[in-house]
C-alpha cells in the first residue's frame, strides 16, 4: 500500500544497497540530531589495500568482504551508534554521547578485532570529536586528516586529530 511504498522509498534514500548500512544522507541527518545534545565521536575507516583483494580474488569476493565488514561493524557497536558506508571501501561511525578517549578505545578494539577476524583485510582509522558549534565539514576534515595520517604511518592503525 501507500505507506509501505513510502517506507521503501525512504529506506532506499537513506541506505546503501550493497551492505544495507546507512548512507551519508542518513549519517548527516543523525549527526545534526545528536550534535544538539552533547559530545559526538566520529570514526572514519578505510580498508587497507582493498584494490588488491579485488584484483586477486575478484570483485564479487570484494563485495562479500564489504558486506562482512559491514556486519562486523554493526555487531561491534552500540544500538544508538550509526554505521554508514561513506563510499567505496570507506565507512563512518557516529557515536553519540562519546568523548574522544572512548572513541579512540573503540577504534582500537575494532581495528584489532577486524585483524583477528581473518577476512584477509585490515583497516585504517581516523578519529575526531565534534566541537559544539562547528560545521560538519570541519569535523569531517579532521576525521579525514586522521585517516590519512593512519595510512601514511603504515595502515592498520588508529590516529586522532584533536579539534580546537
Ligand atoms: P589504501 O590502503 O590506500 O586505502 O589502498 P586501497 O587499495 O584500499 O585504495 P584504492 O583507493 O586504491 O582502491 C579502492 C578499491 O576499492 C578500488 C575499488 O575498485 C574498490 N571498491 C570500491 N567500491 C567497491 C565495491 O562496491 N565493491 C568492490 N568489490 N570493490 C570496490
Ligand atoms: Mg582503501
Ligand atoms: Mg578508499
Amino acid at each position: 500500500d501507500q505507506d509501505s511504498r513510502e517506507r521503501e522509498l525512504r529506506h532506499q534514500a537513506t541506505h546503501d544497497p550493497l551492505t544495507g548500512l546507512a548512507n551519508r544522507a542518513m549519517f548527516n541527518e543523525r549527526l545534526a540530531e545528536v550534535a544538539e545534545d552533547g559530545r559526538v565521536g566520529v570514526l572514519f575507516l578505510d580498508l587497507d589495500r582493498f584494490k588488491q583483494i579485488n584484483d586477486t580474488l575478484g570483485h564479487d569476493h570484494g563485495d562479500e568482504v564489504l558486506r562482512r565488514v559491514a556486519r562486523f561493524l554493526v555487531e561491534g557497536v552500540r544500538r544508538e551508534d550509526v554505521v554508514a558506508r561513506w563510499g567505496g571501501e570507506e565507512f563512518a561511525l557516529l557515536l553519540p554521547s562519546t568523548r574522544a578517549s572512548d572513541a579512540l578505545r573503540l577504534a582500537e578494539r575494532l581495528r584489532q578485532a577486524l585483524e583477528d577476524l581473518d577476512l584477509g583485510v585490515t583497516a585504517s582509522f581516523g578519529v575526531a570529536e565534534y566541537l559544539p558549534g562547528e560545521s560538519e565539514e570541519a569535523l569531517f576534515r579532521r576525521a579525514d586528516q586522521a585517516l590519512y595520517r593512519a595510512k601514511e604511518r603504515g595502515r592498520n592503525r588508529v590516529e586522532f586529530i584533536p579539534g580546537g
